[in-house]
C-alpha cells in the first residue's frame, strides 16, 4: 500500500494528555516495509520526523514542525515455544495493554505486572516500561527499528537496548534516529509470580489469596492502577509525568537526617530511588493547580489537564513542582514525557 500523507492533522485525540496541537503534516504507517519507504522516500525521506504511538508520552507544547510519524504497525505471533520460554514477536503499532490481556487470552503469563500501562508495544522500550517490580527490559529478546538515515531494518538484541531505569538507547543515542517497528518479548517457563510491591502484596492479603496465578495478578494491577491512576479519557495526562530521582548514599543520608520519613529504596547498584510523589506531597503540590493544569489529588507524579489546558500550562505547573522539589531537598526531577 501506498503512502498518504495527511495535512493539517488535528493532534488532540492522538495525545493522552488532550493538549491541542496541529501536524502540518502526518503519515501513517502499518508495515516494516512502508517506514522504510518513507525513509527512501525522495521527498518525505529527508524531512525530520516525529514519531508518535499512542501519543501517552508526548506533550504538545507547539505545533511540531516534523513531520509526524504514526506507527500503527498490527500483529502478535509466537515464534518460538520450548521448554525455557515463548518468544512473541509483537507488532509496534499494537496497544500495549491490549498485548498483555492477549497474552493471558493465550496462556501466556509472565508480562501481567505491566498491565494497564497506556501506549503501545513500539513505545515500550523506549522509557523502557515498568511497573510493580517489572521492567520491559526483563521481557525483551530483541527490538527491530528502522535506522532513519539508512532505511535499514537492524535488529538490536536487548544488550544492545542499554536499558536502564525509564532508559534506553532509543531516548539516547538513537532518540529522533530510528523507528520500532517489531519488539521480541520472551515469557520465561516455569512463570514465576513478581509480588515484591506493597500494594500488590496488600491486595492479595485482603482478599486471602496466598498464591495467587498470574491472571489475579492482572486483575489486582489493573484494579490497584484504576483506583489510583486518573482515566485519560476523563483527565488528560500521560501516566507519571517525573521520573524517580536516584541519589547516591551520601546524599540519601543527607536527605534523611533532615527528612526522616522519606521513601527511598536501595538499588543493586548501591545507590537509592525516592519516590518523586513523596517529594511532590511534600512540598504540598499534591492537587494544587496551575490555572487549567493541575497535579492529580490521588496521585502526586501524574500531571492532569483539566480541560482546555495547553501543552505550556502543563510545563509551566511542571516546573514549578520542579523547583519546589530543588529548593526543598535539592534534587531536580527529570520529566517522563517528550516535550515537543
Ligand atoms: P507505589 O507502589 O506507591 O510506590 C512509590 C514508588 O516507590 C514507585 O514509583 C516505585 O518505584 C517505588 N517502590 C515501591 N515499592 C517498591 C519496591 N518494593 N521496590 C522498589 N521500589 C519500590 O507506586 P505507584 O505510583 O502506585 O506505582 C506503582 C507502580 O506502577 C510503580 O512501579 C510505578 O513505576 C508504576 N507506574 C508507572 C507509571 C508511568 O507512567 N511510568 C505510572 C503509574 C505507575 P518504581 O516506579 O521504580 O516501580
Amino acid at each position: 500500500m501506498d503512502l498518504r500523507l495527511e495535512t493539517d492533522v488535528d493532534l488532540t485525540s492522538l495525545n493522552s494528555f488532550g493538549v491541542p496541537a496541529r501536524a502540518r503534516a502526518l503519515v501513517r504507517v502499518r508495515t516494516p516495509r512502508q517506514v522504510r519507504q518513507l525513509v527512501d522516500h525522495p521527498d518525505l525521506g529527508v524531512r525530520p520526523k516525529l514519531v508518535l504511538g499512542g501519543g501517552s508520552n508526548t506533550l504538545f507544547v507547539k505545533h511540531p514542525e516534523s513531520m509526524v510519524v504514526k506507527v500503527e504497525i498490527p500483529g502478535i505471533s509466537v515464534v518460538r515455544d520450548d521448554t525455557a520460554a515463548t518468544v512473541i514477536d509483537v507488532g509496534a503499532g499494537v496497544g500495549w495493554h491490549a498485548l498483555v490481556a492477549w497474552t493471558l487470552d493465550h496462556g501466556l503469563p509472565g508480562l501481567e505486572n505491566l498491565a494497564c500501562i497506556p501506549g503501545t508495544v513500539g513505545a515500550a522500550p523506549v522509557q523502557n516500561i515498568g511497573a510493580y517490580g517489572l521492567e520491559l527490559a526483563d521481557r525483551v529478546e530483541s527490538v527491530d527499528a528502522v535506522d532513519l538515515t539508512t532505511g535499514r531494518l537492524v535488529t538490536l538484541d536487548a544488550g544492545a537496548c542499554r536499558f536502564g531505569y525509564r532508559d534506553s538507547l532509543f531516548k539516547q543515542a538513537l532518540a529522533g534516529k530510528s523507528i520500532i517497528t517489531s519488539v521480541r518479548l520472551r515469557l520465561p517457563k516455569p512463570w514465576t509470580p513478581v509480588l515484591g510491591y506493597a500494594d500488590l502484596a496488600r491486595h492479595f492479603a485482603r482478599i486471602g489469596v496466598a498464591a495467587p496465578d498470574a491472571r489475579q495478578i492482572f486483575d489486582a494491577v489493573c484494579e490497584i492502577r484504576r483506583a489510583k491512576l486518573p482515566d485519560p479519557a476523563v483527565l488528560g495526562n500521560a501516566g507519571s509525568f517525573f521520573k524517580n530521582p536516584v541519589v547516591n548514599r551520601t546524599i540519601r543520608n543527607e536527605i534523611l537526617e533532615d527528612f526522616p520519613e522519606i521513601v527511598s529504596y536501595p538499588l543493586e547498584d548501591g545507590n537509592f530511588k525516592l519516590a518523586a510523589a513523596w517529594l511532590i506531597d511534600a512540598c504540598g503540590w499534591k492537587g494544587r493547580a496551575l490555572g487549567r493544569a493541575a497535579v492529580d489529588a490521588h496521585h502526586a507524579l501524574v500531571l492532569v489537564n483539566r480541560g482546555g489546558a495547553s501543552g505550556a500550562e502543563i510545563v509551566t505547573l511542571a516546573d514549578a513542582v520542579r523547583e519546589a522539589v530543588r529548593s526543598k531537598f535539592g534534587i531536580s526531577l527529570e520529566f517522563e514525557p517528550f516535550v515537543v
